[in-house]
């Protein structure tokens, strides 16, 4: 499982919330876990490993240790946002990048667990933050959506670069074309319809 870098097509893709969990999720939820701490990172959103579905797994301590800030939240909601902070972030998906991004300074989620159960989660500073971060990768939108106009200026070429790689990439054949990955997202999210996959337990979906 590899973070994917922008500008992939999965960034930028609107996610499904899941109506079900079962093995195969379980074993979803198991390889992103690894991905974020190999990749260092303090949460990863699923469709930054590809996968077009409402679902983050958090470590806010960035210790894989620290085994009781390991959290996994399926469909997850911003229902509050309080105050105001400004300071530097980073994003998996843009290795190395990292700029001033005004954000709330409180936030209160709904979400599900991997048991189903409903949660809301208050929170504050860094881990609001990692929250309003994820949340925003999970409807398509990136960090560099959410700079102000002097850190996106100061971003520019990095993103420049970022977009001159990846389509190299894709022509020296390492990733394939945006038609071809567009159509792997559209089979996974299909995957969500299918019938053994209504035999888990079915969160309702947050009001
Ligand atoms: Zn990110």
């Amino acid at each position: 499982m590899k973070v994917v870098h922008y500008p992939h097509p999965a960034l930028v893709h609107p996610t499904r919330p899941l109506t079900s969990i079962d093995k195969k999720l379980h074993l979803q939820v198991g390889e992103m876990i690894d991905t974020m701490y190999e990749a260092r990172g303090l949460g990863l959103a699923a469709n930054q490993i590809a996968l077009p579905y409402q679902l983050l797994v958090m470590n806010v301590s960035g210790d894989p240790e620290q085994k009781e800030h390991e959290k996994v939240y399926i469909n997850p909601v911003i229902v509050e946002k309080i105050g105001a902070q400004e300071g530097d972030e980073g994003c998996l998906s843009f290795p190395e990048l990292f700029q001033k991004v005004r954000r709330a300074r409180t936030v209160k989620v709904q979400a599900y667990n991997l048991k189903g159960e409903a949660v809301e989660v208050t929170a504050h500073d860094l881990e609001a933050r990692c929250w309003q971060h994820e949340i925003d990768h999970l409807n398509g939108i990136v960090f560099i959506n959410k700079m102000g106009p002097l850190a996106r200026l100061a971003a520019r070429g990095a993103v420049k670069d970022f977009e001159r790689r990846f389509r190299e990439a894709q022509k020296r054949g390492e990733i394939p074309l945006d038609a071809e990955l567009e159509r792997i997202l559209k089979a996974l999210e299909g995957e969500l319809d299918e019938p053994e996959k209504q035999n888990g337990t079915p969160p309702p979906l947050p009001g």
